[in-house]
């Protein structure tokens, strides 16, 4: 069976240099909040660009306490509208409703599955103070328009970056076009801990030490509180196995790319859509090609698509599904399953994602290829 995703392999190449900094951590006797955090954090804002990162205790954190943090810094209120696609990963709409905030569900375009800037500007009310775009499956959301339109209407840009470390337009990476910026480094990320972590990037300087501070129970200084704050904090041993994975991300993406080009060029089954990378993002002379996609995962769409799963099971290849249900749909949000997102029903009901990662082999990738192509309605 080809696996959609080998994490045992990923980890495994690494597996010296992780045991080596985990005997640093087991034995300095310092837990939480030390050196490994700072150095990581050091690392990790230096390779997005940006001035600070936060290390907090997983992506949905990472969103929840940034949109906390500006409303401690009066710069939201209870009610105000935050704009978001319809089609994302649920957590990004849960960061939204758990500070009191609307989410207001905006189509992707279907082509790049990212939040369209045109329907982006014509949801925006009077009430509208945040938009909170994806980089969905690994590639930048259209951030040069969105920041455009941020900027007429005075509005927070908060990205998910949660699938994009790396991603990168104009020389800018993904966590340094917004105001701020959550990642994720669960497992199965691009840049993934052996457990459950996360980070805030941003240039804010006031914004960073918010975060800081409600990361830690609210408090700067020890046992001065200043905000009603959380413990979301990501400790020494992820910060450690993180600092080790950093160092080889390019490497993984720059294989993920190579994967992604034989998926787009060898996949001829008509009954196949291939993912688009933005226009504005294709690098000269290549029809597919962009550092603005790391191919977190690789999404194809298909009318057939429980067929050609059960089609590719049989072959030998595990396929996922990002995602089956949209958010709109789920029992969470009873109040929005009426409503009609037709862009978000069709993807939900036709996507599926192939194998995709840093281990898999060209050998195996072939033999997806050849799976797929011998797929018949
Ligand atoms: C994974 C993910 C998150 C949440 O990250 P966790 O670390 O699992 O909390 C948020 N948004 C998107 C788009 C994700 O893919």
């Amino acid at each position: 069976m080809i696996p959609f995703l080998d994490l045992k392999a990923i980890n495994a190449q690494y597996r010296d240099e992780l045991i080596a900094a985990c005997t640093r951590v087991i034995d300095s006797g310092w837990y939480i909040a030390g050196n490994e955090l700072t150095q990581f954090e050091q690392a990790f804002a230096s390779y997005c660009g940006t001035k600070h990162a936060i290390g907090v205790a997983n992506g949905l954190d990472a969103l929840i306490l940034t949109l906390r943090a500006w409303k401690e810094l009066g710069k939201l209120k209870d009610g105000d509208e935050v704009i978001v696609p319809s089609n994302t990963y649920i957590a990004s709409i849960l960061a939204i409703s758990a500070n009191n905030l609307v989410p207001v569900l905006v189509e992707p375009n279907l082509a790049t599955y990212n939040l369209c800037p045109i329907k982006t500007e014509a949801a925006i009310t009077a009430k509208t103070r945040a938009i909170l775009p994806v980089h969905l499956y690994g590639q930048l959301a259209d951030m040069p328009a969105i920041m455009a339109i941020a900027q007429r209407h005075n509005l927070l840009v908060l990205e998910d970056s949660a699938q994009a470390h790396g991603a990168e337009l104009n020389g800018k990476k993904a966590g340094n076009w917004g105001d701020a910026s959550g990642f994720s480094f669960y497992p199965g990320k691009n840049l993934g801990a052996l457990g459950d972590a996360g980070a805030v990037t941003t240039n804010d300087d006031q914004l960073a030490e918010t975060l800081r501070a409600l990361r830690n129970y609210g408090s700067h200084e020890k046992y001065k509180n200043l905000f009603q704050g959380t413990n979301s904090r990501l400790d020494e041993i992820q910060a450690a196995m993180l600092s080790v994975k950093l160092k080889h991300l390019d490497i993984e993406t720059a294989h993920r790319s190579k994967v992604a080009q034989a998926y787009l060029t060898g996949i001829t089954n008509p009954a196949v859509v291939l993912p688009e990378v933005h226009s504005k993002f294709k690098i000269q002379n290549s029809k597919f090609m962009s550092e603005a996609h790391v191919w977190h995962v690789f999404v194809i769409r298909c009318e057939q698509r429980d067929a050609l799963q059960k089609h590719l099971l049989e072959h030998g290849v595990q396929t996922l599904i990002h995602y089956p249900i949209p958010p709109h749909q789920q029992q969470a949000y009873k109040e929005w399953n009426m409503d009609s997102y037709p862009v978000s029903e069709l993807i939900h009901q036709q996507v599926m994602s192939l194998p995709m990662g840093p281990t898999i082999t060209m050998d195996e990738v072939k033999k997806v290829i050849a799976a797929i192509n011998t797929f018949k309605i």
